[in-house]
């Protein structure tokens, strides 16, 4: 399996958490950023000329605040460059406030088969506190226009002054309003972030008031029949994203747009994160890879057990061994020592539920 992401990087304003390349006030680029992005996808369709990609994904920024037409010129270019597999699944992420049934009905037209809904908290409140630009009712009114759509929505824990119940609430609407899937994660509080000060003043709430919510959370999604298959992703039966699963399986994807990194060939490459010079690149007819790595066996081993202990797939030792020649438990000791942590069904190993939420602490271990 191999993936394509494309990254539209633009908002109508920075939430007070975010760290991805997003640019508020540039939405005046957008029209010479994606003519840049047409031209990428041709020059690197032409690399991979004969390779079969199976899904699409557009993320962001706010893929949706563009003009629909950009969505539906990209499709068509990556349709005239790249060979598809048959039914690729095909998702782009949308901001609720950013949406009517004009767009929806554009990405429809142009293949769109999956929808990632920034939600975050039904907590109007708390929306405002993230500088997000929507409230609950524009979420509400974008799930409308999706209604029997395969679409998923983002739930964020680890708010200033989130309670169990403002989880519930959040859960509970998006199962009312039929998601298929549910991104449930805590927020990173990163330097450099406004939100990084409520951090640092002891505002947020502590790793163990957010394991206990996601404790909660992860109970309420069971009872409403999402299933757990990531240690942040939750989905009804055959609902889980294509795109991400192929992520955690090691599989081959490549990044188009600024920022966007890829793992081809062995090798990982991320584009630049100056939307200007990635501009200017693509237009001089380079491009705009500022970092490439060839990952080698080691690195290649760590990360297979690390992508594949995330999911309740977990790790196979047949398929390790068919990758690598050896026994996984033999490649890394600290499978002896951590051994309590997992449960095995076959020649499968996977963390215990109840160790999922700690799974880094456990995978420290497995990095000397
Ligand atoms: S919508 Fe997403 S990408 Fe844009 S500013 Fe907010 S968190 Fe960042």
């Amino acid at each position: 399996m191999a993936g394509i992401y494309i990254h539209i990087p633009f908002c109508k304003q920075k939430c007070t958490y975010c760290d991805f390349t997003s640019f508020p006030n540039r939405l005046g680029f957008a029209e010479a950023y994606m003519a840049c992005l047409y031209k990428e996808v041709a020059e690197r369709g032409k690399m991979y000329k004969g390779r079969k990609f199976d899904t699409v994904y557009i993320g962001g920024g706010t893929p949706s605040i563009v003009d629909p037409k950009y969505i539906a010129g990209l499709m068509k270019q990556i349709g005239n460059c790249f060979t598809l597999s048959p039914g690729p699944e095909i998702t782009i992420e949308m901001n609720p406030g950013t949406v009517d049934a004009h767009k929806i009905a554009v990405y429809k037209a142009a293949g769109v088969n999956r929808f990632s809904v920034g939600l975050q908290t039904a907590n109007d409140e708390q929306l405002k506190d993230l500088g997000r630009i929507h409230d609950t009712a524009d979420f509400v009114a974008c799930a409308d226009l999706l209604k029997g759509e395969n679409f998923s929505a983002d739930v964020m824990l680890g708010i200033k002054g989130q309670t169990q119940e403002d989880v519930k609430a959040t859960i509970d609407l998006v199962h009312q309003k039929g998601a298929t899937h549910v991104s449930m994660y805590a927020l990173t509080p990163e330097d450099g972030t406004p939100i990084y000060t409520d951090y640092l003043n002891g505002e947020l709430p502590d790793g163990d008031e957010v394991a206990s919510l996601y404790d909660y959370g992860r109970a309420l999604l069971k009872e409403y029949g999402y299933l757990r298959y990531e240690v942040s992703n939750f989905c009804k039966t055959g609902y889980g994203s294509r795109h991400n699963l192929n992520y955690w399986k090691r599989g081959e994807y490549i990044g188009l747009g600024v920022s966007a990194s890829s793992f081809m060939d062995g090798k990982r490459f991320t584009n630049t994160f100056d939307l200007d010079e990635y501009m200017k690149c693509i237009l001089s007819g380079y491009f705009p890879v500022i970092e490439s790595e060839d990952v080698g066996e080691k690195d290649a081993k760590f990360e297979f057990i690390m992508l594949a202990l995330r999911t309740v797939f977990g790790v196979s030792a047949a398929a390790y061994k068919k990758a690598f020649g050896s026994d996984w438990r033999e490649d890394f000791p600290a499978y002896e020592r951590m051994k309590q942590y997992f449960e095995e069904e076959g020649d499968v190993t996977r963390i215990k539920e109840e160790y999922l939420y700690v799974q880094n602490q456990i995978l420290t271990e497995f990095m000397e």
